[in-house]
């Protein structure tokens, strides 16, 4: 909303990622436009945004799906080319970059989140990058109800009378939380460090196995492991979720592709058979235990149990 994007346009994203990134582009009043993902990362295929551009398309919205950038340099002259807004969901990507750049180096926004399942929590929350002063003013406007001025201009220059410019959202993240923010800032370095080397753990035991596919890392890229992933091959998905389920490992589906949810389908009017590769993506993949302190033990006793529930 901030960037002018309304009823009537389209805006450019994948189906393969959380619910949050499509129902902005409904809460705003634009239309959703999916595109199919690359099979080797989830991730939207850069390939094919020319084709899905109309007249009304204005802006384009890649995810950074479980921590692995897009391929921003290309996304970036497509909508430079395009004349079109490009605005990250870096949810799962706070410590990433891919070709020395970092998420929100080169977009119009970035949009990260604390939410209390994501590298870098505060329970609940999130931020904005960007650097365009008048996106500033006005997401400043939109996030305290469209007030001119807040509590905080009060401490610095005492009351002085407000006007409200538009309507706006109570969407302030609060000191306490960012207290609780700040000092994790100064352990993201190592606690990626340590993810690393679970994620290696992984890597070794499970590319082995007959009938797991684990997703590719493209070159030049730091993977911000937010997720581990498996894909399962020949078996059910949901056979072996169930079998590590019962074996007591804690495992989720991120995410089952969203244009197959009943109010996409409804509201967006697509098929079973849309995006291929996202459907296929989200019919076979199981998000792994995976945080910091995991041990040593703890991820050999995931590994095994996976190898278990697929029958290797
Ligand atoms: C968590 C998440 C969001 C939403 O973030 P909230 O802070 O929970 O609103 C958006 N997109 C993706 C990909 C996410 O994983």
């Amino acid at each position: 909303m901030a960037l002018d994007i309304g009823p009537g346009d389209e805006v450019i994203t994948t189906p393969m990622t959380f619910i949050a990134t499509a129902s902005a582009i409904m809460c705003a009043g634009a239309r959703p436009v999916f595109i199919d993902v690359e099979e080797s990362s989830g991730n939207i295929n850069p390939s094919l945004i020319e084709r899905a551009i109309t007249k009304k398309t204005k802006a384009i919205i890649p995810v950074h799906l479980y921590g692995q950038v897009c391929d921003m340099v290309a996304i970036k002259a497509i909508a430079d080319k395009h004349g079109l807004k490009v605005i990250e969901d870096s949810a799962h990507c706070v410590e990433g970059m891919r070709d020395g750049f970092r998420p929100g180096n080169l977009s119009d926004a970035a949009c990260f989140s604390f939410y209390a399942t994501k590298n870098l929590t505060c329970g609940e929350g999130g931020a904005i990058s960007f650097n365009n002063p008048l996106l500033f003013e006005k997401l400043k406007l939109l996030r305290l109800h469209g007030m001119t001025k807040s509590v905080a201009d009060r401490e610095k220059s005492g009351y002085e009378h407000w006007d409200m410019k538009l309507l706006g959202w109570k969407y302030n993240l609060d000191n306490i939380q960012a207290a609780i923010l700040l000092p994790q800032l100064e352990r993201l370095n190592k606690k990626l460090q340590m993810c690393e080397n679970i994620a290696s753990l992984y890597n070794n035991n499970l590319k082995n196995i007959n009938g797991i596919r684990l997703f590719d890392i493209a070159k030049n890229c730091i993977h911000a492991r937010h997720l581990y992933q498996i894909q399962v091959l020949g078996k059910s998905r949901d056979a072996v979720l169930n079998e590590l389920q019962k074996m007591s490992i804690g495992v989720v589906v991120n995410y089952r592709a969203i244009h197959k949810l009943d109010y996409y389908k409804k509201e967006l009017g697509y098929q079973q058979g849309d995006f291929p590769v996202a459907k296929n993506i989200g019919d076979t993949v199981i998000s792994l235990p995976f945080f910091p302190n995991m041990t040593f033990e703890q991820a050999m006793e995931v590994i095994n149990c996976v190898a278990i529930s697929i029958g290797d």
